[in-house]
């Protein structure tokens, strides 16, 4: 959908680049040619996805965060109800522009980049003293860990966790010793698929009145439960979704929910699992980087993909370059991921680096290791 992105937007003057270009521009929460919302996926799954919402598309996505704060029991109240949202880093992330929406009126709502280093979200949410909080599983355990050791000072009503799979013992951690709250698994995808959780937490709701849902089989042949799961969005005319795999979204659940609703269930989403690396810090403890903290790769023009391997202490990042990729690109990246490393408080993260011969797909690949990143597993794993 990425390559073919202007062939398959319904109005001819919305052009992939130049969308790209003018978001990474203005980095701004604004209409693109007086109505469009342009919204870009983080990258942290490795490529950015970009996507684009019409006004009354936009209302159907608003309306779908509003039933989802319904399932709940988390209603618009006054005074306001405080909601800290911990988000993708850019403006135009799908998380950043709907808080930036709610915060009109509905909640007050205060958005936390994910990619700040803990301490200084800790301070922040101390700080804001949210009611309820939303983040990334993998981020709400270590935030976790912050309230059991007294550092983090926060009593929530309510709490959300998204984007990747919670296990049960994370599930554990975050409820019984932490914040004392049942956190609800909320899924939205930039696409337009959204669900969450009811009461009873036994899989995920998804809005199927929004969205035509088809689990299919190998040849694409609708099938009841099956691995594969296409979904047809029925509001966004402007970049229409049709028969789109999911990759993050498995089997539908056949059988009815004790809560009594209808809307069908995922038995689970997959999403991007143990995906946090430890790396060891400059005071001898082991720092926790996200994998958001690699999205920076793609807010380059040249990458087209990129893939990081952790084995031990070692890290591999193998980078998809666009053919049209400069000399300078290798040497680019491992500045912004040293530097960004170095921030987050990781020992000494000397890059070093190496250049593949051109791959199977005709562009080419390039390796980045050194000290401490001295993992030496095979560059072609990224062609799979
Ligand atoms: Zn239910």
């Amino acid at each position: 959908m990425m390559e073919n992105f202007d062939d398959l937007v319904t109005d001819s003057r919305l052009r992939r680049e130049e969308l790209l270009e003018r978001v990474e521009e203005t980095g701004r929460d604004e209409y693109y040619l007086g109505s469009y919302r342009v919204m870009t996926t983080s990258g942290s799954s490795g490529r950015k996805g970009l996507f684009i919402y019409d006004e009354s598309g936009w209302s159907a996505i608003m309306a779908q965060f509003l039933r989802h704060c319904a399932m709940m029991q988390f209603r618009p109240q006054l005074p306001r109800q405080r909601v800290a949202a911990i988000v993708g880093g850019a403006p135009t992330h799908m998380s950043r522009q709907v808080a930036a929406n709610v915060a009109v009126g509905i909640h007050n709502v205060r958005t936390l980049p994910g990619t700040l280093r803990v301490e200084r979200l800790v301070e922040k949410l101390n700080r804001f003293g949210p009611d309820h909080m939303n983040a990334f599983p993998s981020l709400a355990v270590i935030l976790a860990e912050e309230q059991l050791a007294g550092r983090l000072r926060i009593s929530l009503k309510s709490m959300t966790t998204s984007s990747e799979l919670r296990t049960p013992e994370m599930t554990d951690r975050i409820v019984e010793e932490a914040f004392g709250v049942r956190p609800f698994d909320l899924y939205a995808n930039t696409e337009g698929l959204w669900g969450v959780e009811c009461e009873r937490h036994e899989g995920i709701h998804l809005f199927e009145d929004a969205a035509l849902l088809e689990n299919v089989d190998e040849d694409g042949c609708p099938v009841p439960p099956g691995e594969r799961l296409l979904i047809t969005g029925l509001y966004n005319l402007v970049q229409p979704v049709i028969r789109l795999e999911v990759s993050d979204v498995v089997a539908l659940e056949p059988g009815p929910c004790p809560c009594g609703r209808t809307l069908v269930r995922t038995r689970a989403i997959e999403g991007r699992r143990e995906d946090v690396l430890e790396l060891a810090g400059r005071d001898g403890g082991a720092v926790a980087v996200h994998p958001l903290q690699f999205a920076l790769l793609t807010r380059d023009r040249e990458v087209r993909e990129f893939q990081v391997v952790q084995e031990g202490e070692s890290v591999l990042i193998l980078v998809v370059a666009r053919p049209s990729a400069s000399s300078e690109l290798q040497g680019r990246l491992r500045e912004v991921v040293s530097r960004k490393l170095t921030e987050l408080g990781v020992r000494e993260p000397r890059l070093g680096g190496t250049s593949q011969e051109p791959d199977t797909f005709g562009e080419r690949q390039t390796a980045t290791r050194g000290r401490g990143f001295n993992h030496t597993s095979s560059p072609s794993r990224m062609t799979d």
